[in-house]
């Protein structure tokens, strides 16, 4: 790589709430950061509507007017966000070591730090129906959205530790939650399965499919499959949450960074460290738990720190060195 390559003092890979918080603190702290938003530039609040738990906004807000809110509170600090996806890295495993990016597998970048924010991606079943009713009816957070289905009938597709969680939660706020799990079984804890099965409003089909979704522009209804029995069968509902699972977004940093068996970037201990100095993760990327807008904000001001302190203390080091060598030369 030739030595005319732009040097970056903080790079942000991604532009969810982690990225642009972290593009907030690490700017006001003058690291000087540039930010390659990704495809997807805003992350998955984008594709929500009405953020209601995202704390100071009394009102609610816009999922994509919060991220433009974020975006021009990140650039009035001096943050430089650019449109272009990272699609290769190479790190340095030494302290003080520079890294490289490469955005639209054209152009390199190196970076003395690198934060990675680039998220989760829900996944969905994949049904026509479904994901003509995103938005409309259809959504992958229960904890985001559920508010809006107060008291009315939805349903619920997973069996793992999020469906049963949503559930439960969703339980406390609606009419009755039918939850579809696809096999004889739930994958989730035994004390979550315990609490979905406690609950009296939560309807629990086993062996159960979606077939279609109901509606037009909005989901009024569901045709469910059981696979046992060939059966179909139709009801009632306003709302249909999906929590099959989500993918990290860390396919490129694949045999580079230590993840969990998943994908999840590993951190260590209550920081934000990867197994690379001067490499920091935060957001979804590296939380399957929580996976909450303000939680990732946490993370990402944690990151911009992390990476101040770091790079405090290379600069400081390389301080030292010189003098030493001054000393002896002289
Ligand atoms: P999981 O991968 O654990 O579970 C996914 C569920 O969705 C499974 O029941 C799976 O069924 C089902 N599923 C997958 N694809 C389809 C499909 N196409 N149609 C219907 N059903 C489908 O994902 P989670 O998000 O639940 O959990 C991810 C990780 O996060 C886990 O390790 C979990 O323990 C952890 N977690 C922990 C929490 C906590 O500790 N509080 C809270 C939330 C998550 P099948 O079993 O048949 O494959």
């Amino acid at each position: 790589m030739s030595d005319n390559l732009e040097r970056i003092k903080t790079l942000i890979i991604g532009s969810g709430p982690a990225g642009y918080t972290a593009a907030i603190y690490a700017s006001r702290a003058d690291l000087k950061p540039v930010m390659y938003t990704g495809l997807e530039p805003g992350g998955q609040l984008t594709t929500t509507t009405e953020v209601d738990n995202f704390p100071g906004y009394a009102d609610g807000v816009d999922g994509p007017k919060m991220m433009m809110d974020l975006q021009k509170q990140a650039e009035r600090f001096g943050t430089e966000v650019r449109m272009g996806m990272v699609t290769e890295v190479e790190f340095s495993d030494k302290v003080g070591g520079i890294h490289k990016a490469c955005v639209d597998n054209s152009k390199w970048v190196e970076a003395e730090t690198i934060i990675i924010s680039t998220g989760a991606t829900a996944k969905y079943l994949g049904l026509p129906s479904e994901q003509r009713l995103r938005g409309g009816g259809v959504s992958a957070c229960a904890v985001c959205d559920g508010f809006f289905y107060k008291g009315q009938d939805v349903a619920i597709v997973g069996g793992g530790d999020t469906a049963a969680e949503e559930a439960t939660y969703l339980a406390n706020i609606c009419n009755k939650v039918t939850m579809l799990v696809r096999g004889d079984q739930m994958r989730a804890s035994k004390a979550m399965q315990h609490r979905v099965t406690s609950t009296k409003n939560i309807d629990l089909r086993y062996n159960t499919e979606v077939d279609e979704v109901i509606g037009e522009q909005v989901v009024e209804g569901l045709r469910m499959l059981n696979k046992e029995t060939g059966e179909k069968e139709q009801i009632d509902i306003t709302g249909l949450f999906i929590a099959i699972g989500h993918k990290p977004n860390t396919d490129i940093f694949k045999g580079k960074l230590t993840m969990d068996d998943t994908g999840y970037l590993m951190t260590e201990g209550k920081s934000t460290k990867t197994n690379i100095p001067g490499v920091f993760a935060s957001g979804d990327a590296q939380d399957k738990i929580y996976r909450q807008a303000v939680t990732a904000a946490g993370t990402g001001c944690m990151a911009a720190l992390d990476a101040e302190r770091y790079l405090a203390v290379v600069e400081s080091e390389e301080g030292e060195e010189v003098k030493t060598t001054k000393k002896v030369e002289a």
